[in-house]
């Protein structure tokens, strides 16, 4: 195959992001790309779902499959010539440009060009209407900001390409108003990977628009916008406002010539793809943005931490753009900023950082005080679930909340653990009444604080209250069911207390760094805390599927604690790819809702289930040993 560099729909988007990243674009053997988290991987491939039941929608389709630019280019010319035609994947050069357009749906001289997204849309939210989030308004880099870009970089090729027809662009994304009214939409669509290239298999050779049911996905125009942006021009930082074609010339000029575009450090490249992680490391690959870096401030040191480290610092640009990347030297002007949480939060950090390096924790007495309110027996919970953008459910919007798993772990005044777990087995059921009714049953029988970590519990009990209060459901007692989540949600008389809202204003470990989330703060407890070394050093002797295992180990090379993440991988030698965040779980239940999957996949999926969402409530069960330990020997 031999295919010319041309600038492409994705690079063209890439470069509104940051044009220095089209030179390490493409360069697998020289430079580091981190590669996506799982959940990420979840959502591409929902992507690849919502691609293929487009195309159903539009049945009289012919695809382009050739992956070589001549002769894909050659078939959609050919199909331009009828009068009507629908190709998928169209294939369309321009000069120095090419794009594959998902659908293209050509009548007379009139070409509607449709890029699907699995962005979902709600077009009778007034509040968040579509317009003002075309607009990018409240957020310039809104999701479905870059997909107008997207669709407004293929229609300016188009309209170059074949000045003869009228070209009318189109999104097509999953519209929450509607509701699927078959079971197992999402099941028609399985994602494979083969020969490293993700494919998307029918598991019916014919899907009619009766299997199909309703149709969840929506057109929604976008010409105004797209001329906006072709005729006016895109706000680029820091270069101000340039007409779309010129933007894609200059940009191409970059790319093609292999030119590296001049750097702009901004906190966005905190998470460039182009850095590099341990994986990498061990390949010899170099970092892109150790290079960006290092061109643009002449003391750069990899291991020095930055004002982009800092936790949630939304004047890191102003720092750099005055030519500022060092975290110590924001000290100043932290220490000039009016107080507020946030600034002593950042001020800490800073401090421990750069400066006291005692490697210290540091917690605030109002911690203590928090905790003697909190009532045994206390409940440690955490949820899984899955949005997906094709409904597994008759009934069901698109990224509408499925919870299906819950872990509970439950300390006891006489220091007394208990454990329990439920998770949804059966595949093609909606899950999330007996989801309610069976943690209900958990916490329902004391009136002990419950806990949770950050808001994604409370959020999946409120969409549940929705649910039962627009379905109704004859067979449970939806009322007492709603009344219940009224009261341990926010502002209900037991509302769950929020472990995360505890740690961002009371504790804080330099290990930590500018994160709060349970995956780094787990470590760095388990590494300071005594109490946890001497109990979890020894097999653990509660719980369900981490009994007898061992979560407490020590890292040779660093001597602090390894993650009990990672020990989910040694501690069960069955040499599967664990499940380790939330996206792998969202994976997990999609695969489960296949009913053919092999008996023994199906049970070595739910084992790695039970035992992510285990470790999850232990870890949360730890952090609040490790700080009743630190206020008992106050
Ligand atoms: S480090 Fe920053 S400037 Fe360099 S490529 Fe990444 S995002 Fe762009």
């Amino acid at each position: 195959m031999n295919n010319t560099r041309y600038l492409t729909k994705t690079l063209f988007v890439k470069a509104l992001e940051c044009p220095t990243k089209l030179y390490y674009h493409g360069k697998k053997n020289e430079y580091a790309v981190i590669e996506a988290n799982d959940f990420e991987k979840a959502l591409q491939e929902g992507g690849f779902q919502v691609g293929e039941l487009a195309k159903c929608y539009y049945p009289e389709g012919r695809e382009i499959k050739t992956r070589e630019h001549n002769e894909a280019v050659r078939q959609t010319n050919e199909l331009l010539k009828q009068e009507n035609a629908v190709i998928y994947e169209a294939a369309v050069r321009y000069d120095r440009f090419f794009i594959r357009v998902d659908i293209l749906k050509k009548e007379g001289n009139e070409i509607h060009l449709i890029e699907v997204k699995t962005k979902s849309i709600d077009p009778d939210d007034k509040k968040k209407s579509f317009e003002n989030k075309a607009k990018g308004e409240g957020h310039s880099n809104s999701k479905l900001k870059s997909y107008i870009d997207d669709a407004a970089f293929q229609t300016w090729v188009m309209e170059q390409a074949f000045p003869e027809f009228k070209v009318i662009p189109y999104l097509m994304l999953a519209d929450k108003s509607k509701v699927a009214t078959v079971n197992g939409l999402n099941q028609m669509f399985r994602v494979k990977k083969i020969n490293g290239r993700i494919v998307v298999q029918r598991t019916f050779d014919k899907l009619t628009p009766d299997m199909l049911g309703n149709k969840i996905l929506t057109e929604f125009p976008v010409r105004e916008y797209v001329h906006k942006m072709i005729n006016e021009g895109i706000a680029i930082n820091p270069d101000g406002v340039k007409p779309l074609g010129e933007l894609a010339n200059e940009y191409a000029d970059y790319y093609i010539n292999d030119r590296q575009y001049p750097i702009t450090i901004q906190n966005r490249c905190k998470k460039c793809e182009f850095k590099l992680d341990d994986e990498n490391l061990k390949k010899g690959l170099k970092s892109g943005y150790e290079e960006c870096m290092a061109k643009s401030f002449s003391n750069f040191a990899p291991d020095k931490p930055t004002v982009m480290d800092i936790w949630d610092f939304r004047d890191a640009n102003k720092l750099l753009d005055s030519g500022i990347y060092e975290m110590k030297d924001a000290l100043k002007y932290l220490e000039d900023k009016n107080n507020s949480d946030r600034i002593e939060r950042q001020l800490l950090q800073v401090r421990k950082t750069c400066f006291e390096r005692d490697g210290k924790e540091d917690v605030k007495p109002k911690l203590f005080d928090e905790m003697n309110k909190w009532r045994f027996p206390l409940h440690f919970v955490d949820f899984e679930g899955s949005r997906a953008a094709i409904p597994f459910n008759a009934g069901t919007s698109p990224y509408e909340q499925i919870a299906f798993q819950f872990s509970c772990h439950t300390l006891y005044e006489s220091g007394e653990i208990k454990h329990i777990e439920w998770i949804k087995r059966e595949s093609g059921e909606f899950p999330n009444f007996e989801f309610i009714m069976a943690l209900k049953d958990v916490l329902d029988k004391d009136n002990g604080t419950i806990f949770r970590f950050h808001i994604y519990e409370n959020t999946v009990l409120r969409e549940i209250h929705s649910q039962l209060e627009k379905i109704k459901p004859k067979a449970v007692d939806y009322k007492s069911l709603m009344d219940w989540i009224d009261t341990i949600t926010k502002n209900g008389s037991r509302n769950m207390v929020d472990l995360h809202e505890m740690v961002r204003k009371y504790y804080y470990h330099p290990d930590m760094g500018g994160s709060n989330s349970i995956k780094d703060i787990l470590p760095a407890v388990l590494s300071a805390s005594r109490f946890l070394k001497d109990k979890y050093s020894k097999p653990l002797n509660f719980g369900t599927n981490l009994m007898g295992k061992v979560w407490w180990k020590n890292d040779a090379v660093s001597g602090k604690a390894i993650d009990p993440y990672k020990l989910l991988r040694e501690n069960f030698d069955d040499n599967r790819d664990v499940i380790n965040d939330g996206g792998g779980a969202m994976t997990a239940f999609g695969k489960l809702q296949f009913t053919d999957i092999p008996e023994e996949e199906r049970k070595e999926i739910i084992s790695d289930l039970l035992r992510y969402c285990e470790l999850d409530t232990l870890a949360m069960l730890m952090l609040y040993e490790h700080w009743r330990s630190l206020r008992d020997s106050n």
